[in-house]
C-alpha cells in the first residue's frame, strides 16, 4: 500500500539510472554537467555498487600490441583504431573529471609479456605503430627486452617485453568514491542495496519495479547493469564474464612499476605501491566463469598463484609471498568488442558490455549514453 503523497512525489522522477558503476555514475554526471537543471536518480541494487568498477585492477590502458593485432582480425581497420581512439578519450574525460591526483592516475607505462608462441607478434610492431601514429603522434610500442632481468621476471618464460609509454594505471576505489562524491555534489539522489526486478516502456513514460514492491514511474530510465543486464533485459547480447582478482601483501624488495599484461590479455598484473595485483585467466574456464555469482574458481587461483611465484617473482622465496585478499567482479562481453550503447525503446536506452576495457572507455560511454535523451 502506498499514500497518495508517495505516488504523486517520492515515486515520480525525472531520469532514472540503472547502475551505479563508472558507466551510470559518468552517465549521471555527464546530464548535470550539461542540464543541472535535470533530475537524475541512480538506482543500484548493491549498498556499494556491486558490479565491475568497484573490483577491477586499475588498469588505465588502451589496448596491447597483441590486443591491437588479433583486433584486426575480427573487426575492420577503422574500427580498431577507433576503440583506441575511445579508451584513450574515455580516460581524458576521466582524468579531467575527477583529477588524476584524487584517483591516483601513475603513468609507469605498460608492458605485453611475449612468451615463445606469441613472438610472431613482435614482427608487426612497426606496422602497427605506423596505424596507431596519428592518435598518439610517436611510436607507441617498442621492445624493452633489456627489463625481463631487471624486474626480476624469469627469463625462462618470458623471450621479450613489449614496452609503451602511453598507458597508466589508477587507484579503482578512490577512483569510484571521487565519482560517487562528484555525483552527490551535482545533487544527483541514489536509491541503494534496491534491486530493479522489471522495467515497462508505457509510452509517455517508464515504470520502473524496485525488489518486486514498488513501482516508480520516470520520464526517461538509462540502464548501466553491463553484466548484470539479463536479468533486466532477457534476450540481450551480454553475457556475464566473472573475473578473479588479488592483491599480494607489500614486497619489500618488489623491482617493477607498471602494467603488464601476458598470454593475450588473458593474464595481467601492475603494481600497486609495493604489492603485486594479478588477475585473469578466465580462458582457463570459461563455462564456469559464465556467471553473476561471486567466487574463487580455485582452478584458475592456482594457476594465478603459480605464475606469481614463478614468473612474476621467481627471485623471492616463495613463503615470503603472501596473497593477501582474493575476489571476484562481473564483466559484461557482446559478441564483438563492440558495447551496446542505443535506445532500447521511446524512453529507454541501455550502454552496457564494456568487456574488459571499463575503465577506460566507461567515461565516453556514460556521456554517449546521456546523450541518447539530453
Ligand atoms: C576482475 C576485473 C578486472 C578488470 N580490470 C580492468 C582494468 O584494469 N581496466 C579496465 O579498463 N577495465 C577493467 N575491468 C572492466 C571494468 O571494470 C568494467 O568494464 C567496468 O567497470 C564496467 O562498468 P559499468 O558501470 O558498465 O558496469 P558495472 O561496474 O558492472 O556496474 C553495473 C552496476 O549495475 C548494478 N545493477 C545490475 N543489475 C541491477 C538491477 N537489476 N537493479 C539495480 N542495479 C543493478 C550493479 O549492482 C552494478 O553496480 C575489469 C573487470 C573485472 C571484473
Amino acid at each position: 500500500m502506498i499514500s497518495f503523497w508517495e505516488k504523486s512525489s517520492l515515486l515520480q522522477k525525472d531520469i532514472v539510472i540503472i547502475g551505479s558503476g563508472i558507466t551510470g555514475l559518468s552517465a549521471a554526471a555527464c546530464i548535470k554537467e550539461m542540464q543541472p537543471e535535470r533530475g537524475v536518480t541512480v538506482i543500484d541494487q548493491g549498498i556499494l555498487p556491486t558490479g565491475a568498477s568497484t573490483r577491477n585492477a586499475g588498469f588505465a590502458c588502451f589496448g596491447s600490441l597483441s590486443e591491437v593485432i588479433d583486433d584486426l582480425f575480427t573487426m575492420p581497420q577503422q574500427e580498431v583504431i577507433d576503440l583506441v581512439s575511445m579508451r584513450l578519450s574515455g580516460l581524458d574525460i576521466l582524468k579531467k573529471r575527477l583529477g588524476e591526483k584524487s584517483i591516483d592516475f601513475q603513468q609507469h607505462g605498460g608492458y605485453e609479456i611475449i612468451n615463445e608462441a606469441d613472438v610472431h607478434y613482435v614482427e608487426k610492431i612497426n606496422f602497427i605503430n605506423e596505424l596507431l601514429s596519428p592518435l598518439f603522434g610517436r611510436s607507441v610500442y617498442e621492445l624493452r627486452d633489456e627489463k625481463i632481468s631487471s624486474f626480476g621476471f624469469s627469463s625462462e618464460h618470458i623471450k621479450h617485453l613489449v614496452y609503451t609509454p602511453f598507458e597508466g594505471q589508477l587507484d579503482t576505489g578512490k577512483m569510484m568514491s571521487k565519482l560517487l562524491s562528484y555525483c552527490r555534489d551535482l545533487s544527483v539522489e541514489f536509491i541503494t542495496n534496491t534491486p530493479v526486478t522489471k522495467l515497462e516502456d508505457v509510452g509517455d513514460s517508464v515504470s520502473v519495479v524496485l525488489q518486486d514492491l514498488l513501482i516508480l514511474n520516470a520520464n526517461k530510465v538509462l540502464i548501466a547493469t553491463n553484466g548484470l543486464t539479463e536479468t533486466l533485459i532477457p534476450n540481450t547480447s551480454v553475457k556475464p564474464a566473472r573475473g578473479l582478482l588479488f592483491i599480494t601483501a607489500p614486497i619489500p624488495k618488489l623491482k617493477f612499476k607498471g602494467t603488464f599484461h601476458m598470454d593475450k590479455g588473458y593474464y595481467y598484473f601492475r603494481n600497486f605501491n609495493k604489492r603485486v595485483i594479478l588477475g585473469g585467466g578466465r580462458n582457463l574456464d570459461f563455462v564456469t566463469e559464465q556467471t553473476i555469482k561471486p567466487g574463487i574458481n580455485p582452478l584458475i587461483y592456482k594457476q594465478l598463484e603459480g605464475i606469481l611465484k614463478n614468473i612474476i617473482l621467481p627471485e623471492h622465496p616463495k613463503s615470503d609471498i603472501n596473497i593477501e585478499q582474493t575476489w571476484s567482479g562481473v564483466m559484461g562481453f557482446n559478441n564483438t568488442k563492440k558495447v551496446t550503447i542505443e535506445i532500447y525503446s521511446p524512453n529507454i536506452s541501455t550502454a552496457v558490455g564494456l568487456g574488459g576495457m571499463g575503465v577506460a572507455i566507461g567515461s565516453l560511454v556514460g556521456q554517449k549514453l546521456a546523450k541518447t535523451i539530453i
